[in-house]
């Protein structure tokens, strides 16, 4: 469904300019974005896809992930069509990048029939916008997540970060938990990889850090492409320096998918990172496969193992109900 897009302005007669993201992409009459769902019809900007939903269901928090937001819950997960980034081992590329196609074959829902369907489990924490990119359906978003807030339901956000820092503010007034790419530590490695650029996702990581909002990042691992230790110990020290020690950090295996076809990321690659992350931040973890002792949760103060992982099922073993270590006292998880 086309639906009136914001963050827009016309720069000359039907030729619109694009502020969502740091693309800002100059759209001429009848063309799309980069990210192909913000279409300008005769001099107005309309996001194709509104009430568009690729796929939906109630996943484990775990799988987005997010290990220090409500562990062991499950949450209400919606996907979209559409992406701005253009990264050549998309996991998601039938719905990400082959967009005009796809969103034609899928089902429409209003924001208020999402957050029903999301509120049919009584167990479920809340919404969970993922899948494809959510900031490029922006407006989908922001509406079912203000009607998720009224019934009580927490937000979530999994989102590679390239989005500007007016709508990004609107976004975390909504939000309670992100989870951000940081792909890479290079501007290199965004613009060739990924087609757009890192400093951007630096300030987004920045600004939702000083919103007080939960967040953790994402660091997919790709052999030859972004494993250099250096440029990692760069980044793990940026994240120290300018996020905290006490960021989540998960370090995820690749697969050969999409336009990529390296070989898997080898364990003993995700070890050596994952040694070197966790020498200046508390809480690293190695998802997309078992590597190790790699997915449980230790106290940084006393090395008790506090949350007990297997695949996307957590124990809260060692915590009290209010998130401290029940050996220590040192406080754990805000969220629990
Ligand atoms: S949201 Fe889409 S149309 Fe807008 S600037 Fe980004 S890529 Fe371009």
């Amino acid at each position: 469904m086309n639906y009136p897009a914001r963050y827009y302005e016309e720069i000359y007669r039907y030729q619109l300019r694009c502020h969502l993201c740091p693309h800002q992409c100059t759209i001429g009459d009848g063309k799309t974005g980069i990210c192909r769902v913000r279409k300008n019809v005769q001099g107005e900007l309309f996001l194709q896809t509104y009430g568009e939903v690729s796929s939906m269901g109630f996943d484990p928090i775990e799988k987005k992930p997010l290990y220090h937001f409500y562990p062991g819950s499950i949450i209400f997960s919606v996907g979209n069509y559409g992406c701005n980034l253009r990264c050549k081992f998309c996991q998601n590329s039938s719905i990400s990048q082959d967009v005009p196609q796809q969103f034609k074959a899928g089902h429409s829902y209003l924001p208020a029939e999402i957050v029903a369907l999301a509120g049919e489990k009584k167990s479920n924490l809340g919404i969970a916008f993922t899948y494809n990119e959510p900031t490029v359906w922006f407006e989908y978003m922001i509406d079912i997540a203000r009607l998720s807030r009224k019934a009580k339901m927490k937000n979530v956000v999994v989102t590679n970060g390239f989005i500007s820092p007016e709508p990004l503010a609107e976004l975390i007034e909504v939000t309670d938990a992100f989870n951000v790419d940081l792909k890479a530590f290079t501007e290199d490695f965004y613009l060739t990889q990924t087609m757009s650029k890192l400093e951007p996702v630096k300030k987004a990581l920045m600004q939702i850090k000083n919103s007080g909002r939960h967040l953790e990042i994402t660091n997919l691992v790709i052999p030859n492409r972004n494993d250099d230790k250096v440029i990692f110990v760069e980044m793990i020290r940026w994240i120290r320096e300018q996020l905290g020690s006490d960021t989540v950090l998960h370090l995820s295996r690749y697969f050969p998918t999409y336009k990529m076809s390296e070989p898997p990321t080898p364990i003993e690659t995700l070890q050596e990172l994952h040694a070197l992350a966790s020498a200046n931040l508390e809480y690293v973890y190695v998802g997309n496969t078992q590597a190790g002792d790699t997915s449980n949760t230790y106290c940084p103060t006393c090395h008790q193992k506090v949350i007990d992982r297997s695949r996307y099922d957590a124990w809260l073993t060692g915590l009290t109900k209010t998130g401290q270590c029940n050996h220590c006292g040192h406080q754990i998880l805000n969220d629990i």
